[in-house]
């Protein structure tokens, strides 16, 4: 638990603008693209529960983020935008995409978060759901979401076609659960210090039910090995597991852009199609999500 979700520790402090100093920042940023990009972005954090009454009809639009004004052709604004949003700040501001039924798209890292009562309706005992295929593969008690059942037993029996024994060593983790890891790192060392070793309540993937850390089924956990892509399932999986909607969040090398230590245990389900899309693009997954989030926001 502890190697996962460790942040490099000359990452950024935040670069977003506290709100006392939103009015000078947008003076400072000038264009009136960017106060709309501002707004579009405050609205996304605000929550897509929102409804917001329209006073002709009286109808409730739904705010959400695939339904903000078009934004303009701010080029050069979009471009400080974008960089803004690369960087890894810490802060609690709500996940754009962030409902259950936008699984693929959910925006997570040191700044997003889901809402404490995120919770999949969906989520199934995978000792029992791929007892058939993986027998020994899952412990009593992992659970993940039922849209990822399909391509995992996929995967997992095409590891076992190549003779690979892939095992699941972590799944769903409440917002309950993670908010108490990370509370008892604070306590076994301080709060700065449970920053790198812990992602905060809310900011973790496995709050999604989508994502899961794999592990050889004999042999060490896979954060206990200098580098478990290196062993022969988790080069397998590496090279494959996009193939079956599968995705690395925090590849080696990246931890600028992911904000997180290189994870090769760590896997999200975002469905074939975006998952090789993601594969294509060559991008991390959160740079391709912002990518994504800030294209249907235009
Ligand atoms: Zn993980």
């Amino acid at each position: 638990m502890k190697a996962a979700n460790d942040r490099r520790p000359e990452a950024p402090a935040s670069r977003r603008p506290r709100r006392p100093d939103r009015r000078r920042a947008l003076r400072a940023l000038g264009a009136l693209t960017t106060l709309a990009l501002v707004v579009v972005w405050t609205a996304v954090a605000s929550g897509a529960s929102d409804g917001r009454a329209d006073p002709a009809t009286g109808a409730q639009a739904q705010q959400t983020s695939a339904e903000v004004d078009p934004m303009p052709e701010p080029v050069d604004a979009q471009r400080a935008s974008s960089q803004e949003r690369s960087a890894c700040a810490y802060a609690d501001d709500a996940a754009p995409f962030g409902t259950t039924d936008q699984w693929p798209y959910t925006v997570l890292d040191t700044r997003f978060r889901l809402a404490s009562d995120y919770a999949p309706d969906d989520l199934v005992e995978l000792a029992v759901a791929l007892a058939d295929v993986a027998p020994g593969a899952a412990p009593a008690g992992m659970k993940l979401r039922a849209v990822v059942l399909a391509d995992l037993r996929a995967l997992l029996s095409a590891a076992a076609a190549a003779g690979l024994e892939l095992a699941i060593q972590s799944a769903y983790r409440s917002f309950a659960y993670q908010e108490s890891t990370f509370a008892y790192w604070v306590k076994e060392e301080s709060y700065d210090q449970a920053l790198r070793s812990s992602a905060r309540a809310g900011h973790s993937e496995h709050q999604l039910g989508t994502a899961m850390d794999l592990r050889s089924l004999t042999g060490p956990e896979a954060w206990d090995l200098d580098d478990w892509a290196t062993t022969p399932e988790g080069a397998w999986a590496a090279e494959n597991a996009w193939r079956y909607g599968f995705v690395m969040s925090y590849p080696p090398g990246e931890e600028g852009v992911t904000c997180y230590m290189y994870e090769p245990w760590h896997y999200r389900y975002v469905g074939r199609a975006v998952a090789a899309d993601v594969h294509a693009s060559g991008l991390t997954l959160r740079e391709y999500l912002l990518n994504r989030w800030t294209s249907d926001a235009r």
